[in-house]
């Protein structure tokens, strides 16, 4: 029912012409309107009031004066003697007698109106604040209570009247009346006026904000909107604007620069393949060991561009939030011990060891922890000289909840101020050094993937590394929960 009437009231607020109205034209509108009826409400309140007071005064009065004549005429022994004895009704109060034929036989003020002038201008219709047993009488300038009181004495019936003078002032409460409903109309013209020009000041910032909005390109994204001073609403939605641009624009710079570097990466190797082919067109067919070489050298080429380019589609798929994980309970030991191995095979100039392995459950997909772990490995093969050492352990740590499991090796290392950076994309520290470990070099792409991995295991990642001596990556990995192991029972 509720959202019916109200479903109603939106139909008819879209059909209205409030709703294309500008914000600070709908709440000045809105609040003129308010504003309008509060006055209107309290003239009538202060109107009626006034009147209401005049009329119970006088009714008041005019009852007190009557019990005081019917009091008095029963102490009397006489109406005349009643009369005679003076001060019969209160000041203010006029009291004329008359007989049955209408003479008047006593009055307390000759000057009052006739009865028959007092006929005339009865009001046939009284207000509804009057009271209904006595007669308003509205004269030009001034309007009186009528009320009447039959008596009997020594058999003859008369009848009393009593007057009393509710207001003297018509012509002043007219004025009043209309001195209030122009006062009403100017405060509501003034709220008007006032409204819209504090509204239109209040949302300045609005507008700006849209201003600068529309002025804002991808080749301009430096544009700010400037922060009005006040700690309001809109100060807070102009700064959240303004970070919203910020986290945009850098969002923006990093697209541009991971497709320039891209571009940059396949460049060298395309490079190659080209000058091998020329090389290839122009004595392949006679020199056979430039044939051998020419096709070594493209294939080899070729694979760095197959490995970056996987690389790349991992990262794109991963930014789009595409790269789909089927995360299941799995033990650890199984993965490590899989990728150890698989690594000891096509390493012959390093020795590599799985020091410890201990068995832990974790919530993860086995695939890209593979993949993950292949990184560090690969890494720690390129980054050793050859005979070097390269260790792998994974240990259960009970107080964290977690699986220790880290990749030491003894080889180049890793400068401290380069530690922080290795996780950029496309970061490569100081190339010389790796070129002294006997490594072709990466891209600059693989801790990357193996920090989103991470990020989606919360994983942490800590490095510990020294130019010269080597390198040791920390991988802290939260155990599975007893609930998620009900729910998903150990697959692996
Ligand atoms: P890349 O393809 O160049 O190896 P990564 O993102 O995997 O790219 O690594 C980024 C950089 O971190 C590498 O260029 C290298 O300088 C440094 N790095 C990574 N692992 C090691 C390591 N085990 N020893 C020394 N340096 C490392």
């Amino acid at each position: 029912m509720l959202s019916k009437s109200k479903a109603a009231l939106h139909r008819l607020y879209l059909r209205s012409p409030l709703w294309r109205m500008k914000i600070s034209t709908k709440i000045t509108c809105l609040y003129a309107a308010i504003l309008l009826i509060v006055l209107m409400f309290t003239s009538i309140i202060m109107g009626l009031g006034i009147y209401f007071s005049f009329y119970h005064e006088a009714d008041r009065e005019i009852n007190i004066a009557m019990e005081g004549v019917k009091r008095g005429l029963g102490s009397s022994g006489s109406l005349q003697e009643f009369l005679e004895a003076g001060s019969v009704v209160p000041p203010g109060i006029v009291l004329r007698v008359t007989d049955l034929t209408g003479r008047v036989v006593y009055e307390t003020d000759s000057r009052y109106p006739s009865l028959d002038m007092v006929e005339k201008y009865r009001v046939k219709n009284p207000p509804f604040w009057a009271d209904k047993s006595m007669d308003v009488v509205a004269f030009d300038r001034f309007t009186i209570y009528h009320a009447t009181m039959d008596v009997v004495d020594h058999g003859q019936v008369y009848q009393m009247h009593f007057f009393r003078t509710i207001t003297t002032e018509n012509y002043f409460l007219e004025h009043l009346q209309q001195l209030i409903f122009i006062i009403t109309i100017i405060g509501f013209i003034v709220a008007l006026l006032a409204g819209y020009f504090l509204s239109s000041r209040i949302l300045q910032p609005i507008r700006d904000l849209t201003q600068t909005a529309r002025k804002i390109e991808v080749e301009r994204m430096d544009r700010r909107i400037e922060v009005p001073p006040a700690h309001d609403e809109l100060a807070e939605l102009a700064s959240t604007f303004n970070h919203m641009l910020d986290r945009l624009e850098r969002g923006f710079q990093q697209q541009q620069r991971f497709v320039s570097d891209a571009s940059h990466e396949l460049r060298t190797p395309v490079t190659v393949i080209l000058g091998y082919s020329d090389l290839l067109s122009r004595w392949g067919s006679s020199d056979k060991k430039i044939l051998e070489e020419g096709i070594t050298a493209i294939r080899s080429e070729a694979e760095d561009m197959q490995d970056l380019i996987e690389k790349l589609l991992f990262l794109a798929r991963a930014d789009q939030k595409r790269q789909i994980l089927h995360k299941d309970v799995i033990n650890l030991a199984e993965v490590v011990d899989d990728a150890v191995r698989k690594m000891q095979l096509v390493t012959k100039k390093h020795t590599l060891t799985l020091a410890e392995n201990e068995a832990g459950l974790i919530f993860a997909d086995p695939a890209t922890m593979r993949q993950m772990m292949r990184i560090f490995l690969e890494n720690a093969v390129k980054y050793t000289p050859e005979g070097g050492h390269i260790e792998v352990a994974s240990r259960c740590v009970p107080a964290e909840k977690a699986m220790r499991l880290t990749f030491a090796d003894n080889g180049i290392g890793i400068a401290e101020e380069d530690q922080s950076k290795i996780f950029e994309r496309f970061y490569r520290a100081d190339t010389s050094r790796t070129k002294q470990a006997g490594s072709v070099g990466g891209t600059g792409l693989g801790l990357s993937i193996a920090s989103w991995i991470a990020e989606q295991h919360d994983i942490a990642i800590d490095v510990e590394s020294q130019l010269g001596q080597g390198t040791k990556f920390i991988l802290t990995i939260p155990l599975a929960d007893e609930q998620t192991i009900k729910e998903h029972g150990q697959q692996a």
